[in-house]
């Protein structure tokens, strides 16, 4: 199933270019009390929200997917892991480049550990990448994010897999500098996930997946995640080591080459296989 998030926090699933709008499966969700667990609640109750969704589709209301703004599927995500240096394209054209590296030198796999992006800004592509720091170079990142479906801690990449709610197109929006990667990437609005949370069994190999993103209609990145260095369960073992991850929480697997600065009037357009494309406006 692809599920998304929209206009007034509306549930729904993406079937084509409809939204069928399955609101009331939000029923299946606890009266909550505080302290909230961490975690996003959708993600926790997903297995009742998908049967719930199924009964629902007959007869249930469906919108132009066009006509309604799409929030992050994720709400509540107790964190957003950030990969860095994850494809070797991208690493050298980072180390080439010192509008990208600022000094830094090309470190060996997992030198630089992962990094956290605040939750705060986490957008959905129906909302507006909003650039704070004009004088600044801002970056856009193709990733594929990877939603985690259930507790993990210390979990060996064999068995990661099974952790997995789904997955999402995501864009690690990245002001370049000399700063830690989680000050210059956790401004409001630079991270996008979206267009939906599109659940495991419709994604049978996730390291395998061509990914497309352009800016006003010129490519810039193309590449697949069969490229990347450390692939999605061994990014799920690695990061399991150090958090305990949470349902709802969010991987950002990494960025191939050809990421670069954008500008408000800017439109990103980004494609994962198996995910689907969101188009996302920058102001
Ligand atoms: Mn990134």
């Amino acid at each position: 199933m692809k599920f998304c998030r929209f206009s007034e926090d509306r549930l729904g699933l993406i079937d084509g270019d409809r939204v069928i709008d399955i609101s009331d499966a939000l029923a299946e969700l606890p009266d909550l009390r505080w302290p909230l667990r961490p975690g996003d609640e959708l993600i926790w109750h997903l297995d009742a929200i998908e049967k719930k969704a199924a009964s629902l589709m007959p007869g249930a209301l469906a919108y132009d997917l066009a006509s309604v703004a799409l929030k992050s599927p994720v709400a509540n995500p107790s964190k957003i892991i950030g990969a860095p240096a994850n494809y070797d394209d991208h690493l050298a054209e980072a180390m080439s480049d010192q509008g990208i590296a600022h000094g830094r030198s090309k470190p060996k796999l997992g030198e630089w550990g992962l990094f956290l992006k605040a939750n705060s800004s986490l957008i959905g592509p129906g909302e507006d990448i909003k650039i704070k720091f004009l004088d600044r170079r801002n970056d856009h990142e193709l990733e594929l994010a990877v939603v985690i479906g259930k507790i993990a801690k210390d979990i060996p990449a064999a068995s990661a897999i099974d952790c997995v709610a789904g997955y999402a197109i995501g864009l690690d929006m990245t002001v370049r500098g000399s700063e830690v990667q989680s000050f210059r990437k956790s401004l409001d609005t630079f991270s996008v996930i979206g267009p939906c949370l599109v659940t495991r069994d419709e994604v049978p190999e996730p390291n395998s997946l061509d990914m497309h993103l352009s800016v006003n209609g010129q490519i810039r990145q193309s590449s697949n995640t069969r490229l990347l260095r450390m692939n999605v369960e061994e990014l799920i073992a690695f990061a399991s080591s150090f958090y305990t991850l949470y349902p709802g929480d969010i991987i950002m697997t990494g960025t191939p080459a050809g990421v670069g600065p954008i500008q408000p009037g800017d439109t990103i357009v980004a494609d994962i296989q198996n995910i689907g494309e969101m188009t996302v406006a920058i102001t």
